[in-house]
């Protein structure tokens, strides 16, 4: 796979330090509300590069954190504790906020038909860890206290030889130092790594430390439990373009402050935002949907997923409740071809055999070409709406049934619009609909397959589908 490494700024191969492993780490969310559609078209790129690693037969090892303490409302350190702040509001404790959105999050994976991680880590559940990597930040020389906490010193680790910030660019270095400066701190760049507890009022949150009572910063528990469970250096890192700035930068700088430089991933990945009506989407405006509002509105989750393969994923988005139905259509449409398809591969398919062999060489040339121009559209740095345009020339082509719907589950392995499930809505028939079912049902009992075949075929014209169950036959409209 080629794919854009932030790093480098250059689209690069993709090469695991030690194949077929493959170490992936994504940030995962601050669970204080419901992610926004904007949140889910990065996990769903998350999800993308997950399952074409996967497919390229490689063994990846995914964590996702979900950050449940220290993410501040303002990212120069300052601010309240967004998951404390919304505990005050509801009236609950922290903990219970973030044990409620936490646990939605990951029900909401089975939505969007995102492959889980092998773990969701959760900040809280690491403190030791996060206390032990400052102390090495701190061995090293990199870490100084102020009043309300522990930082990260850019300058010292500059000075040491090390470069900050080669993530961002210049241009978002500069909008990471305009944000409010706390004046204790030694440079605008430096981020906390510890914070004090506040005198005013008691947190659900805190721990003891070396340095005083507190909670962790914000990035220090993605280094962490990067290391605990995937080691020192990742392979691969994700997360969406904002984190590019600030938070990415200041996962880098302490985690290779602690290893002595350990580089400690080899491709950043990051996805462009998804934006709402040609606008940035806000909770003030109204318009940052979330998967609640999707399924309101009468669509299926998928058709969503659908909608965010449809652009490429360095490039913005824009989200419309038009395009969202225009996905809906499609997927719906690439579904009851796919329904139709699996008809017909119950016929043609020889009985306990493998494909029909009286299959032209042309037409198996020209099945292994759909199929290498999908495997090069998403190994064309995550290239889906090529990839998608390969799926409908593949099934309006004139290959046999059993081939499209063959390489449709195929696709669907990446797609993950689980096309081998869709069967239609089950209808209740009557007249001519139910007398060729039952027909069929005898002919079966009979052994006379050819014959119920023709039977199927004749119900499969009528825009119906045969589903075998325990209990006899149904028919369902695709
Ligand atoms: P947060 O919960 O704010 O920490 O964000 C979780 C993830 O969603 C991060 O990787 C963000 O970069 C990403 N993200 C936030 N807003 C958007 C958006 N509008 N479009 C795409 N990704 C986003
Ligand atoms: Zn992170």
């Amino acid at each position: 796979m080629r794919i854009f490494n932030s790093l480098t700024r250059k689209v690069e191969d993709f090469v695991p330090m030690r194949p077929p492993r493959v170490a992936m780490y994504t940030c995962g969310p601050t669970v204080y509300s419901y992610p926004t559609i904007g949140n889910w078209r990065t996990y769903v790129l998350s999800d993308l590069v997950f399952r074409v690693l996967t497919y390229m037969g490689l063994r990846v090892e995914y964590v996702m954190n979900l950050t449940d303490v220290g993410h501040l409302t303002s990212d120069a350190d300052t601010g309240e504790d967004k998951l404390q702040e919304k505990a005050v509001r509801e009236g609950k404790t922290a903990w219970e906020v973030a044990k409620f959105y936490g646990d939605d999050f990951v029900e909401s994976f089975a939505k969007l038909n995102l492959s889980k991680p092998k773990l969701f880590s959760k900040a809280t559940d690491h403190i030791k860890e996060q206390i032990e990597l400052i102390g090495e930040i701190e061995k090293a020389g990199f870490v100084y206290k102020i009043n309300d906490g522990v930082y990260f010193d850019v300058a010292a680790y500059e000075k040491a030889g090390n470069v900050y910030g080669e993530l961002s660019n210049l241009e978002e270095i500069k909008a990471g130092a305009r944000v409010e400066v706390n004046p204790e701190k030694k440079d605008s760049r430096d981020f906390a790594l510890w914070k004090f507890s506040p005198s005013e009022y008691k947190r659900d949150m805190e721990w003891d430390s070396p340095w005083g009572r507190g909670f962790p910063g914000w990035h220090i528990e993605c280094s962490a439990m990067s290391m605990k469970y995937l080691g020192k250096q990742l392979d691969i890192h994700l997360g969406g373009e904002d984190l590019l700035g600030t938070h990415h930068p200041n996962e880098i700088a302490q985690s290779e402050a602690a290893t002595a430089r350990k580089p400690f991933c080899k491709y950043w990945v990051h996805g462009a935002f998804l934006i709402v009506d040609g606008g940035k989407m806000g909770k003030s405006k109204g318009n940052a949907f979330t998967l609640n509002d999707i399924e309101a509105g009468g669509f299926d989750p998928l058709a969503l997923r659908y909608f965010y393969l449809t652009g490429h994923y360095r490039k913005q988005l824009n989200f419309t409740w038009e395009a969202l139905a225009a996905a809906g259509a499609a997927l719906s449409k690439l579904r009851q071809f796919a329904a139709a398809f699996r008809e017909q591969k119950g016929r043609t398919q020889p009985r306990g055999g493998t494909r029909d062999l009286r299959l032209s060489p042309e037409k198996l040339t020209q099945i292994d070409e759909f199929k290498k121009s999908f495997c090069d559209a998403v190994e064309d740095d995550l290239n889906m709406p090529e990839a998608l345009a390969v799926v409908w020339e593949m099934v309006k082509s004139n290959i046999p049934d059993y081939d499209k719907y063959e390489l449709l589950v195929k696709f669907d392995e990446i797609l993950g619009f689980s096309l081998s499930d869709f069967w239609g809505e089950r209808v209740e028939v009557s007249g001519k609909a139910e007398e060729l079912l039952r027909k069929r049902e005898e002919l079966r009992a009979e052994k006379r397959f050819a014959e119920a075949d023709q039977i199927r075929e004749e119900l499969n014209q009528m825009g119906y589908a045969i589903r075998d169950e325990e209990g006899g036959a149904v028919l369902t409209k695709i």
